[in-house]
């Protein structure tokens, strides 16, 4: 029963709490968000076998930052948007020794969990290793989604993943309820194997965000955050991998859009390139903030809303988005401890012995002359791809193969991109012209840009005018013609344009060359050019150096 004093006390607190009702409450709610981390933990590269800034432990140091600096109005979420189980030699290492570990140990939901991320939405690498798995690396995690990952049976959200989470966070004091919406790219089909996600199917993201908003809404969400595994298409408006402009065009009432898929950072300052050339150079779509954070933790997503409450409804007054870097900082020494066992194994594991060399190859002079070790990444190109010939670079003039065992590691850091190799058909003309544009990068930096030609005799003449630079062009001892028609391994960068090759040859706007092979489409992510020099050093047991000097140049 209440005294009369009690009674007293209730009076005031009623008189307070409708002064409080008319007051406006302020502050700012700071989203830290990750895209495309690939199995980044620590800030090692597993390739290059050398430090690097990247990785979820320097991503904490700055979320941890985020916390101690928080002012007492304002309030966090940490939000990831997917490709999390596939990527480095440690991702691969949990695949390879299931039995070593138990649901929910996987490293990378480990360091989730531990930094407490807020949502975390799967992407399309998520289902590369099927859905059993995906289900033992989430674990007991409940704040995983995927709204258009939908179940064969039910016609519903695939219950490994939620279709939104609703989250709590105090601003000023008052509560404000932040519904958080997470699709997947569904695209998802043209590049992985159907036993991977049977029992699934992924639908447009457009019309099942719009419903999220809706239930959201209806639950009595005061803001609608975004996370999507799928980015801004490049070229094709109505592209159905990458929707973040159809998204933000349908659904103004997301406050934050956090896209991620194409690898790429974009934020206020960074902008972004959409279809048709349109530039959104503050990285805002149709009103909607979209943010991106680069791959492998390089970066991390800081968006602040500033909120306000007044009349009893919370409006976003203004967005800010910026990739933060993670050069130079520190990584969390409770997240290297954790992951330390798994990285140790790791590398460990990357001194498995895959072959021997009968001699040394060296990748110190590659670059700028016929070499074994390109020779060799030809050869595994002509051999996989099925080609008369092969281009290909010099990646990493570092890199050697000493004489005897080969090792994981060797042959991983040869290969230091996480490129796919086609095989294409092109006629003498064009092959010309692909080497007459070969021939503008040579003694130029980066050397990447610089192909060597696998399969015809050939000289560059640097004294000649451009266009007439090649000066031999001979295929098994006869002269090229504009005619003749040649089959090339080619890696899916200059496929897609890198280096503008495939503009040197005349194939714009879209155009491409005839495809007679395509790595992805054979052998899912074991068709990454790195994959294939392991398996081809694996299949021979032992190679040989050669080098055919069967290209030079006059300076
Ligand atoms: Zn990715």
């Amino acid at each position: 029963m209440f005294g009369k004093r009690s009674k007293k006390i209730l009076a005031i607190a009623a008189l307070s709490a409708a002064i409080t009702s008319g007051t406006a409450f302020a502050g700012d709610l700071t989203v830290y968000s990750t895209s495309d981390i690939h199995g980044s933990v620590i800030g090692w590269n597993y390739f290059t076998a050398k430090e690097a800034d990247l990785g979820l432990a320097k991503v904490s140091t700055i979320i941890n930052e985020g916390r101690k600096n928080k002012g007492q109005d304002d309030d966090i979420l940490v939000i990831d948007g997917g490709d999390i189980l596939q990527g480095t030699p440690l991702d691969t290492y949990m695949v390879q020794h299931p039995n070593e570990w138990k649901a929910g140990q996987h490293p990378m939901f480990a360091a989730f969990n531990k930094i407490g991320y807020d949502a975390i939405e799967l992407g399309n690498h998520e289902f590369n290793f099927g859905l059993d798995y995906l289900r033992k690396a989430i674990g007991k995690n409940k704040n995983v989604l995927g709204a258009n990952v939908i179940d064969d049976k039910t016609g519903k959200t695939w219950n490994g993943v939620r279709p939104y989470l609703m989250k709590t966070v105090k601003i000023d004091g008052e509560k404000v309820k932040v519904g958080i919406i997470g699709t997947d790219t569904p695209a998802i089909p043209n590049f992985e194997d159907p036993s991977h996600f049977a029992g699934v199917h992924f639908t447009d993201q457009v019309p099942v965000i719009k419903q999220c908003i809706k239930e959201l809404k209806a639950q009595g969400a005061d803001i609608i955050i975004g996370v999507t595994h799928s980015g801004v298409p490049r070229g094709d408006r109505n592209s159905a991998e990458n929707q973040v402009v159809s998204i933000a065009e349908a659904c103004p009432e997301l406050s934050l859009l956090i896209c991620a898929h194409n690898h790429v950072v974009i934020d206020n300052q960074k902008g972004v390139t959409g279809p048709d050339g349109t530039v959104y150079s503050d990285g805002v779509i149709n009103g909607v903030p979209v943010v991106e954070s680069g791959k492998d933790g390089k970066f991390v997503g800081v968006s602040k809303l500033t909120l306000k409450k007044a009349d009893g409804k919370w409006t976003v007054q203004k967005v800010s988005t910026q990739a933060v870097s993670t050069k130079g900082v520190k990584d969390d020494p409770a997240i290297v401890a954790q992951v330390k066992p798994w990285h140790e194994k790791t590398l460990k594991h990357l001194q498995t012995v895959i072959g021997q060399a009968a001699d040394e190859f060296s990748g110190a002079e590659s670059n700028h002359q016929d070499s074994a070790i390109v020779d060799l990444v030809n050869e595994v190109q002509r051999h996989y791809a099925g080609t008369q010939l092969s281009a290909s670079a010099s990646f990493n003039t570092s890199q050697n193969i000493d004489k005897g065992p080969i090792t994981l590691q060797e042959m991983s850091g040869l290969y230091i991109y996480e490129n796919y190799l086609y095989g294409i058909e092109i006629n003498g003309a064009e092959l010309r012209k692909y080497m007459e544009h070969a021939a503008s990068f040579y003694g130029t930096t980066p050397d990447y840009n610089y192909d060597m030609i696998q399969g015809v005799d050939y000289t560059i003449d640097m004294t000649k005018p451009v266009g007439s630079r090649i000066t031999k062009l001979q295929y098994k001892g006869k002269d090229v013609k504009d005619t003749d028609t040649f089959t090339m391994a080619i890696n899916d960068y200059r496929m897609n344009g890198g280096s503008g090759y495939m503009a040197a040859m005349g194939y714009t706007n879209g155009k491409k060359p005839k495809v007679i092979f395509d790595s992805m489409r054979k052998y899912g992510d074991d068709g990454q050019m790195r994959a294939l020099m392991i398996r081809y050093v694996q299949e021979k047991g032992t190679i040989t150096p050669t080098c055919d000097h069967n290209w030079n140049v006059i300076k």
